[in-house]
């Protein structure tokens, strides 16, 4: 069985960390294709992948099988991610027992969007309001696993401004978590600012920035208008006049990933997490970006 290292472990072992994001496919045939993928990029060595949890657990049994295929059958250190939507604290203690007994020893803790139709999020009843709740609940039941929390750094959409996100986030980590990965953004200067902004409030854990290129145009303003991160406009004024031009839309955002990345390891960040939209070839060619330009 592969080993399933806390990610804390890896970050003492060596850094810069290279992770990989997958997201269940819609259907079981889907999976054998991503595990394709999957093994395409394992061929490249990722530090860990972490495999994305649906809206209201609509994906829950997805999730697991695409986790237990990536961890099982491609042999990466597989980190799930877990969310509060849709569950009481017994189903959430099953779900996290579950992953401990499989011998998972990562989770991405989050609180979780509203689920299609809701408007704002309405804790479950006998449930948690907060992803730092989750937190507590598992550092209580499994003081070993090693917890990843989200980070903002152009502040979470229901926040009032950033400097309130961040004291959330403070709790976050007070709560136990052991590092953050950030939603994703274009524009470095928003992430610098919040590590510093952090850093002075004393959150002191590893924060890994997340990267996605842009592979689709139409794709990535449904993606920014959920999640609130800026196109920045020499991005967007880059990809505007070649919006339906697919391959030019693609090698734009690559591009643009790329040059991000190189800024992101010279300023000695601890690590990338690439949000690569289960596209092997897009993986593979920022990590091979990566493998040149890091230390
Ligand atoms: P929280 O940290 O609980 O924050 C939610 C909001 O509440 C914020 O505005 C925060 O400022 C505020 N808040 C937090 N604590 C308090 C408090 N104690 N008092 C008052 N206000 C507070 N979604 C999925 O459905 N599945 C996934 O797999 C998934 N993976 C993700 C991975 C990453 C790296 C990121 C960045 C996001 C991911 N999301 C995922 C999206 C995430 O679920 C949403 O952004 C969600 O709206 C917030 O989740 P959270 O864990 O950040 O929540």
């Amino acid at each position: 069985m592969p080993s399933q290292a806390p990610i804390t472990q890896l970050i003492s072992e060596a850094e810069p960390l290279l992770s990989v994001e997958f997201f269940p496919p819609k259907t079981e045939e889907a999976v054998a294709d991503l595990q394709q993928a999957a093994l395409e990029i394992n061929a490249l060595e990722p530090d860990f992948v972490s495999v994305t949890y649906g809206a209201g657990g609509t994906t829950r049994s997805r999730s697991a099988k695409v986790s237990q295929v990536m961890k099982d059958e491609v042999g990466l250190n597989v980190m799930p991610h877990l969310t509060c939507v849709g569950a009481t604290r017994e189903e959430l203690g099953e779900i996290v027992d579950e992953f401990y007994s499989d011998g998972y020893r990562n989770i991405m803790t989050l609180r979780g969007d509203p689920p299609k139709g809701q408007e704002s999020f309405v804790a479950t009843e006998g449930g948690f309001s907060y992803a730092s709740d989750l937190v507590s609940f598992i550092k209580d039941r499994h003081p070993d696993f090693c917890l990843g929390v989200a980070g903002y750094p152009e502040k979470h959409p229901e926040a009032a401004d950033l400097e309130k996100d961040l004291d959330n986030l403070k709790i976050k980590v007070d709560a136990g978590a052991s590092f953050i990965t950030t939603q994703l953004f274009f524009d470095n200067a928003a992430f610098y600012t919040f590590v510093e902004k952090a850093r002075g409030r004393g959150i002191d854990i590893p924060i890994f920035p997340g990267l996605m290129p842009v592979v689709s145009f139409k794709q990535i303003q449904r993606i920014l208008q959920m999640c609130g991160s800026q196109l920045p406009k020499a991005l967007e004024d880059k990809l505007v006049p070649v919006q339906d031009d697919i391959q030019a839309v693609q090698q734009i955002g690559a591009d643009w990933a790329k040059e991000q990345l190189a800024d992101l390891l010279s300023n000695k960040v601890p690590g990338i997490h690439l949000y690569a939209l289960n596209k092997a070839d897009v993986a593979l060619d920022l990590m091979k970006a990566f493998r040149t330009a890091a230390p």
